[in-house]
């Protein structure tokens, strides 16, 4: 029973200067969030020991009467969280959810469609070096370049040329909400499974502040970490019909093995999904990302060659154009690290630059969203963004304004 600090000094000392780490600088990367004290605590149990092949009530394992209950819960609260008929809580992660869906819907060599890793897409609709590339033929789509939005009308035409028998709609580098009716009703006329990967907008639907995929799609993955506030994890969602045919490609087809401490702390997440608090927070981050391109958008940083793509945000992230900067995605990064903000560069659509590179910074609301930051609190987060991407920024007074910002929104104030 020797606590880490004891056992495990090194180790320790990194985990506290994390902690550190992420209570005096303003976390701003999309894909993040701060998971409840009550999260970790279901995340750090005793559950951690317990093999769980198999589901709820048809294990291969003795023993399993209490992790049985746990599971069934999480199932059962993230089916009326979304309105599905069936979900699956074992993926380790959102990567796996989509490995054992496209398991579950496809054979090698099948044609899939998905969303350009640069145009916003993630390695796994299809990246090349990625399995989705290396196992199925992929038909890419992009972003329209006069709107930055999706352009349906080339999703269309490419699927009635390749027939794909997948199409993805998700993204990961994306301001603007997808017409899953459309997707629908493309995937339909040829014959495709529609599925949805709302890894990052999952949060923004639970609160109902984003169109629900759950009605238009056969199948919707998700990560239960970002938006959603839970562990590091993923979820698949699907019609009753597939049910059997996505049990069996998460285990035994792609896991062995299911993570039941983190299982209990995606149930508790689910129910805090559930909660008005959850709604406000939700509302707060859509607010946040909006009052953060609009300042960037008339900050004069705009003369320095600064832009926001499509011109603003319906979700909890923002894009912001380098291409006619002369400060590179890395240079930006780099710079706001440098005062205390972590954000991360992102190859945007067309992009000149090298993808270590890139011309783009992807700037997202919901961790602070969590630690409770309001519309002022943002204002002040866009004129710190947009005062450090400027020529003769002054970084020590702009890392105390970040450092006031953190001090009035204390993060996890009962761990040290
Ligand atoms: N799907 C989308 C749209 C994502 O943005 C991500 C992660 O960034 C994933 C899947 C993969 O999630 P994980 O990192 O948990 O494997």
């Amino acid at each position: 029973n020797t606590p880490l600090h004891e056992l495990d000094p090194d180790v320790a000392a990194a985990v506290d200067a994390e902690l550190h780490r992420q209570q005096s600088t303003l976390e701003m990367i999309a894909s993040e969030n701060f998971a409840p004290v009550a999260v970790m605590e279901a995340q750090g149990s005793v559950l951690t020991n317990k093999y769980a092949e198999g589901y709820p009530g048809r294990r291969y394992y003795g023993g399993c009467e209490h992790v049985d209950v746990v599971e069934q819960i999480a199932i059962d609260r993230v089916k009326a969280l979304f309105g599905a008929e069936h979900a699956n809580v074992q993926p380790h992660s959102g990567a796996q959810a989509n490995a054992a869906a496209m398991f579950a819907l496809l054979k090698p060599g099948d044609t899939i469609m998905g969303l350009n890793l640069a145009h916003g897409g993630h390695l796994t609709h299809g990246m090349k070096i990625n399995f989705s590339g290396k196992l199925y033929n992929v038909v890419a789509y992009h972003v329209d370049d006069a709107t930055g939005q999706v352009d349906m009308t080339e999703v269309e035409k490419l699927a009635k040329e390749s027939r794909p028998k997948l199409i993805v709609a998700g993204w990961s580098a994306y301001p603007r909400q997808l017409d899953f009716a459309a997707f629908r009703r493309i995937a339909d006329e040829v014959g495709a499974y529609l599925m949805v990967d709302m890894a990052h907008f999952a949060g923004l639907v639970a609160a109902g502040l984003h169109p629900n995929p759950v009605p238009h799609a056969h199948v919707v993955t998700t990560t239960t970490h970002k938006t959603l506030g839970g562990p590091r994890g993923g979820v698949i969602l699907s019609t009753a019909e597939l049910a059997k045919k996505i049990n069996s490609a998460v285990f035994p087809g792609q896991q062995g093995g299911p993570l039941e401490h983190v299982v209990a702390a995606k149930a508790v997440s689910f129910k805090v999904a559930a909660s008005e608090e959850f709604k406000e927070r939700q509302q707060r981050t859509l607010d946040g990302a909006k009052i953060l391109a609009e300042r960037l958008v008339k900050a004069d940083v705009t003369e320095h060659g600064v832009s926001v793509l499509s011109g603003g945000t319906d979700v909890h992230l923002v894009l912001v154009d380098l291409r006619h900067s002369e400060l590179d995605g890395q240079q930006a990064e780099d710079r706001l690290h440098e005062v205390g903000i972590t954000v991360n560069r992102n190859a945007i659509p067309n992009d000149p630059r090298p993808p270590m590179v890139t011309s783009g910074l992807r700037i997202g609301t919901p961790a602070l969203a969590t630690r409770g930051f309001g519309a002022d609190d943002f204002r002040e987060v866009a004129d710190i963004i947009a005062e450090t991407l400027k020529p003769g920024y002054d970084a020590e007074a702009l890392r105390g304004r970040v450092t006031a910002l953190a001090d009035k929104h204390p993060l996890y104030p009962g761990l040290k």
